[in-house]
């Protein structure tokens, strides 16, 4: 198999220091631009199997950046922001960025992310557009049928819990804001349905986790949004906020 080719857009050199020694060390091969400019024009001739983005760039800003490369590419982009920045998080992942890692982050951390958003994509380019199961753990989702099983008993989900399951199926490992979920749910984006959006959560982990089992599926980003951990692969590491 051949390397996973990683490109690093950071203009801070002990960043990107740590996280060059971290790739070389587990086999990835490291690539890297120190600005806008040089990001997206290696984004376009390299072509790299995943992106870490520093939102903060001397010449550009990192939302412009995912923007640029959304239009032509799905290639996995998971953005490097600061702790304070959860505004910033949200436009991100809204503007099609896979996930993020909060500065400072630890390598094990950085490593986890790297896995689960490489695990998606092999499981999404495995998957036919057409499918019409989704597994996941004791979890199955019978798209054509309309009904969800956790250990093949069916579960008993209200239409807008059914359909919450799905969106988060469907994007299995990957970070959706609460904009996004309420767009998909509702087909807009009141703040007032986060609220509902939090209820619908709380009941619909009552009813697909198991009793007594600590593995969850819904994994709660606070202040950003939801994502379904890929039990394929073990949980997807620490939640930060
Ligand atoms: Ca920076």
């Amino acid at each position: 198999m051949s390397k996973l080719k990683i490109l690093v857009v950071e203009d801070e050199m002990p960043v990107r220091n740590l996280i060059r020694t971290t790739l070389e060390t587990h086999e990835y091969t490291y690539l890297s631009a120190e600005d806008g400019k040089s990001a997206l024009m290696l984004a376009s001739s390299v072509n790299p199997d995943l992106i870490l983005l520093d939102l903060g760039l001397p010449d550009m800003d990192g939302i412009e950046i995912i923007r640029r490369i959304r239009t032509w590419s799905n290639m996995p982009i998971i953005v490097l922001t600061a702790r304070s920045e959860v505004t910033d998080k949200i436009l991100a992942l809204d503007c099609g960025a896979d996930d993020y890692l909060t500065k400072p982050f630890d390598v094990e951390e950085l490593l986890a992310r790297i896995r689960v958003t490489q695990r998606r994509l092999t499981v999404m380019q495995a998957r036919l557009p057409e499918e019409r199961v989704f597994m996941n753990g004791a979890l199955r989702i019978d798209f054509a049928e309309g009904c969800a099983y956790v250990d093949d008993v069916p579960l008993k989900l209200t239409p807008s819990e059914y359909k919450l399951l799905c969106i988060l199926g469907r994007n299995c490992g990957k970070v959706l804001t609460y904009r996004f979920i309420s767009k998909e749910i509702w087909g807009n984006e009141w703040e007032n349905n986060i609220a509902s959006l939090r209820v619908f959560v709380t009941t619909l982990r009552k009813k697909i986790e198991k009793k007594g089992e600590s593995q969850s599926y819904i994994q709660t980003h606070v202040g950003v949004g939801y994502r379904m951990v890929n039990h394929a692969e073990g949980p997807a590491g620490s939640v930060d906020g």
